[in-house]
């Protein structure tokens, strides 16, 4: 399912009737991230040219001009950028070598590898981070348990590359612990982490999005519940969060998108203590899971800001269309013992969208697996109670933990 590049003689005619009208973005990987894109890119006439990892995923269903490839192969990267004006991302783990021949060949990389390095290597940004003054967990690199056991436990311990949704943490209370992490590293290659355990109140999230030119726009700062290292739920904005430290939340991410020269999407994920002090944990360089409840509960979304940064257009309003926008991940369930699903996707619809006529959902076209993430729902309105009820039953009855009886 290769498509050709915009030169080819045998072009789609309506490829190169939208080419002609704007610049392709060419997008690499096809998850839910590149799926969200494709809704702005419809309605400001964008055309996105996606590489996909393989046929059917997520961005694929959505994205007619797609190639079918490996993000670590420079060969298929030139064959999906061939004709785009820029290049942006689903995830952050193509090799940033590569992103390097892309610029050179006069593509647009947005992120740009430069900053781009921050997000896919986490000992790399927390060194960067900590020379620019922003507030992080005590770290260091760990190559041995004698490395471990001069930094003292408790600790997190992590891949400094790869890890997503949690995959790649391990909590270490004493040396044991850190076998799994040890035997992870040595299996692919990768280095160890480790910071101090935090012990937080709550997770918070600040998103930023920046332009090529400068130009910069920050969303309210959300609160987020992790569980297992998988985001569940957002509530923006995050609830008695004092003004002032929110906006020290936005400014830091502000500071950090221009410090390492961010383009698109800045996500900032923050931990705040019980005292009130923000640390940084990760930074995202994409639109981000924190940024969900944006699609319906503010003005332009992640998506399409993300869309605009890249391609140096003005950025659109962040602001919020409601005070209160929650948004609840609807995660695959374990099927039944016979072998049945419990979630329901599709099928749920007639009960979700009779009991809430005001529910955003949005799905990714993948199927339920236990643990995926395979789609969310937003609810906004003026009263926080009223939005967390509706989008945790909505979401709760999708994975099937409600009954069928549900109301
Ligand atoms: P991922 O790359 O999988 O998103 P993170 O570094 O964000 O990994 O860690 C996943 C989750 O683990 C965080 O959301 C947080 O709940 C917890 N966590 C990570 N680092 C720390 C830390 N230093 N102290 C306490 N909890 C942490």
């Amino acid at each position: 399912m290769s498509s050709p590049s915009p030169a080819a003689p045998n072009q789609a005619p309506n490829q190169a009737q939208s080419e002609a009208l704007a610049p392709t973005i060419a997008v690499i990987g096809g998850g839910q991230l590149a799926r969200m894109m494709a809704e702005p890119a419809a309605a400001l006439g964008l055309p996105l040219r996606l590489l996909a990892e393989a046929p059917g995923v997520s961005a694929a269903q959505v994205i007619p001009d797609h190639v079918v490839g490996d993000y670590r192969d420079l060969a298929t990267l030139r064959e999906v950028t061939a004709g785009a004006a820029v290049v942006t991302f689903d995830h952050e783990h193509v090799p940033t070598d590569h992103l390097r021949a892309l610029a050179a060949d006069g593509v647009g990389v947005h992120p740009g590898p430069e900053a781009l390095v921050h997000a896919q290597d986490k000992a790399v940004m927390r060194e960067r981070l900590s020379a620019l003054g922003a507030p992080c967990p005590r770290f260091a690199r760990i190559a041995d348990a004698a490395d471990l056991a001069a930094f003292g436990f408790p600790c997190v311990l992590k891949t400094t590359r790869g890890g997503y949704d949690g995959k790649g943490v391990w909590f270490v209370r004493e040396p044991a612990d850190a076998e799994p992490a040890f035997a992870a590293a040595a299996a692919s290659g990768v280095e160890l982490l480790a910071e101090e355990l935090v012990d937080f109140a709550r997770e918070l999230s600040a998103i930023v999005v920046r332009a090529p030119s400068g130009q910069a726009a920050a969303y309210p700062v959300v609160a987020t519940t992790q569980l297992d290292g998988i985001c569940h739920e957002v509530i923006a904005p995050a609830p008695d969060l004092p003004e002032e430290r929110a906006t020290a939340a936005q400014q830091l991410a502000l500071r950090l998108a221009g410090e390492l020269g961010v383009t698109g999407v800045l996500a900032v994920e923050l931990f705040e203590t019980a005292d009130g002090t923000i640390l940084v944990n990760e930074l995202a360089m994409r639109p981000h899971n924190t940024g969900h409840w944006t699609q319906d509960g503010a003005v332009t979304s992640q998506f399409e800001n993300h869309l605009r940064a890249v391609l140096d257009l003005p950025l659109g309003a962040p602001d919020p269309r409601a005070r209160w926008t929650v948004m609840v991940n609807i995660l695959g369930a374990p099927d039944r013992e016979d072998g049945t699903p419990v979630g329901r996707l599709y099928d749920g619809y007639p009960h979700a969208l009779a009991r809430d006529p005001r529910l955003r959902v949005h799905l990714y076209g993948k199927s339920m697996r236990p643990g995926r993430k395979v789609g969310h729902v937003n609810a906004y309105g003026e009263d926080l109670e009223d939005c967390l009820e509706r989008a945790r039953h909505a979401a709760a009855w999708f994975r099937g933990d409600l009954g069928d009886e549900s109301e």
